[in-house]
C-alpha cells in the first residue's frame, strides 16, 4: 500500500480534456493527480527554414508557470536550474513528436506545441508528453479537416508514464513527489499504442538497483501507459465525434426511449433545432442516476452530457410519489421492485405495499422535472406534478411503468385509459413542457 492508498500499479486520476481554449488550434488541459499542464498548439505555414526542403517540422517548449521550485534529491533546484530542466523537457517532447509524425506529410509547415506547467505533484514530464501528444492530435485532425494535408501524417498515438523504485524496493507507477523523493531509481516511459517504445530513461538515484527491478518497471508502465491512452482516446475521439454530430442548431435529449424524445423534440424542431438522442452517442458512458433528488438526477444527466458535448441538453426526472408511501417510491419509481425494472413487479410491489391503505388515503403524483443544460450556463429547472391516487386493480392498455394503477383526479380513468394524446397533454411531463415552452427560447439566447 501506498502513502495515497494506491496499489503499486494503480496510476492518478488521469483528466484529459480537449479544444479548451478558444482562439487556438488545438489545446488540451491535463491533470495527473495534482500535477496538470495545458497545451495549446499553433501551425506556422511555408516556414522559412524549410523552404524547398518539401517537409515539416515540430518544435516544443515548455514552462514552468507555477512560480514553485522543483526538488532535487538533495537541495532545491533554483530557476536556473528549472531553465535547464525545461529544455531538456522539450527536447524529450520534440524527440517523441517526431517519432510518430511522417514529416513529409506535414508539407514544408511547422507545428509548434507550447506546454505551460501549472501545477507540480510529483512526476510533470511525463504528462507534459501525453499532453503534447494530444495537442498535435487535435492539430493534424484541424489539418486535415480543413484538407490542409491529404492524409494523417501521425502513424499513431503515443503517452508517458513514471515509474521507479520505492525505498521498499518495490517497484510503483506513476511516483508522487514525495515517493520520487525517496525512490532508489526512476524510469520514464514514452510509448506508442502498438507497445513500440520512443524514450525508456532510467537513472539510479545515488545507489544501485537490479535489472530485475527494471525488467518489473518496464512492464508496470506498459500497462500504465495503456490506461492513459485509453484517457486520451476517450478526451479525442468524443471531440472528433461531436465535431461530425453536433452544431450550433442542435439540441440534444437525454434518452434513449424515442417516444419520450419524440414528445420532447417537437417545440424545438418548430423552431429550427435539429434534435439528437443518446442514441446517436452510443460511444458516452451511461450517466448514472445516483441523485437524491428528481432535480440532481435530471442536472446530473443535462449537465454532464452538455459538458462532454458543448451543446444544449434537455433532460428529464419523473416517477410517483405516493403520499401514505411518504413520497415513495419518488427517484426510486423505476427499481422500485429491484434492479430489474420490470413495470409488473413495482405495480405488484405498490399494490402490496398499499394493501391496508384506504381508498381517501392513496394519493399520489407523477413528478417531472426537466433540466435543460448548456456549456457555460446556469441550467434551466421547471417541474410539475400531475394528480391522482392509486386504485386497486390494473386498467387500461395504453401508456407504461404505473400508468394502469393512477386514476386520474376528475377522471375517474386511469393513465393507461387515456388515448396517448391526451395523456400527454395533461401529464406530468406534459405540464413541465408546457413550463419550459415559455422560457427555453429566451434562456437559450440569453448571453451569460
Ligand atoms: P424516468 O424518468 O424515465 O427515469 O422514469 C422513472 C420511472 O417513473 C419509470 O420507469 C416509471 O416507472 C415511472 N414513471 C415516470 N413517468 C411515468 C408515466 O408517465 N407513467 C407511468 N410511470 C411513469
Amino acid at each position: 500500500m501506498r502513502q495515497d492508498g494506491r496499489g503499486l500499479q494503480e496510476i492518478r486520476k488521469v483528466k484529459i480534456q480537449s479544444n479548451i481554449l478558444r482562439k487556438s488550434e488545438g489545446s488540451v488541459l491535463v491533470s495527473v493527480g495534482d500535477t496538470k499542464i495545458i497545451c495549446r498548439g499553433s501551425v506556422k505555414e511555408s516556414s522559412e527554414f524549410l523552404k524547398g526542403t518539401g517537409t515539416g517540422w515540430i518544435t516544443a517548449s515548455c514552462k514552468n508557470i507555477t512560480g514553485n521550485t522543483i526538488h532535487s534529491r538533495s537541495k532545491e533546484r533554483n530557476r536556473k536550474e528549472f531553465n535547464k530542466v525545461t529544455t531538456q523537457i522539450s527536447n524529450l517532447i520534440e524527440n517523441s513528436l517526431l517519432a510518430v509524425t511522417e514529416l513529409a506529410i506535414l508539407g514544408e509547415r511547422v507545428i509548434h506545441i507550447d506546454c505551460d506547467i501549472l501545477q507540480i505533484d510529483g512526476d510533470f514530464i511525463a504528462p507534459c508528453i501525453t499532453a503534447a501528444f494530444t495537442t498535435l492530435r487535435l492539430v493534424v485532425d484541424g489539418l486535415l479537416q480543413k484538407k490542409l494535408v491529404a492524409t494523417d501524417p501521425l502513424q499513431e498515438s503515443i503517452a508517458a508514464i513514471n515509474t521507479g523504485i520505492l525505498a521498499t524496493g518495490e517497484c510503483a507507477v506513476d511516483l508522487t513527489e514525495d515517493e520520487s523523493m525517496g525512490s532508489l531509481a526512476t524510469m520514464l516511459l514514452v510509448m506508442t499504442e502498438s507497445g513500440r517504445f520512443v524514450e525508456c530513461h532510467s537513472s539510479g538515484k545515488m545507489t544501485t538497483f537490479k535489472g530485475q527491478q527494471l525488467n518489473e518497471c518496464l512492464i508496470y508502465g506498459q500497462a500504465a501507459i495503456e490506461d492513459v491512452l485509453a484517457y486520451q482516446k476517450e478526451a479525442l475521439f468524443l471531440d472528433i465525434e461531436t465535431k461530425e454530430k453536433v452544431d450550433s442548431q442542435t439540441i440534444i435529449i437525454a434518452t434513449g426511449n424515442m417516444g419520450k424524445a419524440r414528445e420532447f423534440s417537437s417545440m424545438f424542431q418548430k423552431a429550427g433545432y435539429k434534435i439528437k438522442t443518446m442514441n446517436d452517442f452510443p460511444e458516452l458512458p451511461e450517466v448514472e442516476e445516483t441523485g437524491k433528488t428528481f432535480e440532481e438526477n435530471a442536472r446530473l444527466k443535462a449537465e454532464t452530457i452538455a459538458h462532454l458535448l458543448k451543446c444544449p441538453v434537455l433532460a428529464d426526472d419523473s416517477g410517483l410519489k405516493v403520499d401514505a408511501l411518504d413520497g415513495r417510491p419518488g427517484v426510486y419509481s423505476a427499481r422500485f421492485a429491484g434492479e430489474q425494472k420490470s413495470d409488473a413487479a413495482n405495480n405488484a410491489k405498490l399494490l402490496y405495499e398499499l394493501t391496508n391503505i384506504p381508498d381517501e388515503k392513496r394519493a399520489a403524483q407523477f413528478h417531472c422535472t426537466l433540466v435543460f443544460a448548456a456549456p457555460q450556463k446556469e441550467s434551466l429547472v421547471v417541474e410539475a406534478d400531475w394528480n391522482g391516487h392509486i386504485g386497486r386493480i390494473p386498467r387500461g392498455e395504453n401508456g407504461f411503468g404505473y400508468d394502469p394503477l393512477f386514476i386520474v383526479d376528475g377522471l375517474d380513468k386511469t393513465a393507461a385509459e387515456l388515448p396517448e394524446n391526451e395523456k400527454n397533454a395533461i401529464s406530468h411531463r406534459g405540464q413541465a413542457m408546457a413550463k419550459l415552452q415559455e422560457k427555453w427560447q429566451v434562456w437559450l439566447n440569453q448571453q451569460e
